[in-house]
């Protein structure tokens, strides 16, 4: 898998990258993750990648022709790749979604600044418009993130191979239940009696009973 993000800070995405799974995952060759400065795809002298709209408004917005060239420029010769715009109006980022992107050669990510991006973006360029939430960031890039950490774990070889199996099996949901290391007391916090059984039926029921179910649908 290939994620390339096109962002004006991509200076941000250094530490990100450089994570003990990322840079592993990495290094072993079973993901790449770049940061493209979206300044490299302008050809004036200030690099402008912002302009006023049209009609008047607050802010600015992100001009159309970096973006289109960026993504022609990324998204040569990769076969399943997607191009994704990062809007706090865009369809909902799911653990769901994150396993069919897990299934791309490529993940092209366009983040926004300043009042968005030209809507030519949305209507011309993107596959797909996603949002993170129902709140809005300052940037795409933090949503970017989001994305490549949660596709990410769910690539072959990433994360550990027993959690990666598990969370791949389960076809109705991923099971999230409240997890407990030593001590055994904190304070007066005691860890719940059946953790420490050794009874793994009752353990596997009172999994079940206090889980809660993310992901899919
Ligand atoms: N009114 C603008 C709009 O609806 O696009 C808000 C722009 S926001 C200040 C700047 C950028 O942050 C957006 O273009 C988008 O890329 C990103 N962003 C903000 N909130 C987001 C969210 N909840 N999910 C994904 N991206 C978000």
């Amino acid at each position: 898998m290939r994620f390339d993000v096109i962002t004006m800070f991509p200076e941000l995405f250094e530490p990100f990258t450089k994570e003990s799974l990322l840079k592993r995952a990495q290094a072993k060759g079973i993901l790449s993750v770049e940061a493209h400065n979206l300044r490299k795809w302008t050809k004036d002298k200030h690099r402008v990648v912002d302009a006023k709209p049209y009609g008047g408004g607050l802010g600015m917005v992100m001009k159309i022709e970096p973006i289109f060239k960026a993504v022609q420029s990324l998204k040569s010769k990769i076969p399943k790749s997607k191009v994704i715009l990062f809007t706090p109006r865009g369809k909902k980022f799911t653990q769901q979604k994150a396993h069919a992107w897990a299934k791309l050669d490529q993940l092209i990510f366009i983040c926004g600044r300043y009042e968005g991006v030209d809507e030519r973006a949305a209507k011309h360029i993107a596959d797909e418009e996603i949002s993170i939430g129902d709140y809005v960031l300052m940037g795409g890039e933090v949503a970017a993130m989001a994305a490549i950490e949660t596709v990410s774990r769910l690539i072959p070889g990433v994360i550990g191979k027993e959690t990666f199996l598990k969370e791949r099996k389960q076809k109705t949901g991923f099971l999230e239940y409240p997890q407990y290391t030593r001590p055994e007391v904190f304070r007066t916090w005691q860890v719940p009696k059946v953790l420490l059984s050794g009874n793994h039926k009752k353990i596997e029921e009172w999994k079940k009973k206090h889980g809660r179910l993310i992901g899919r649908k």
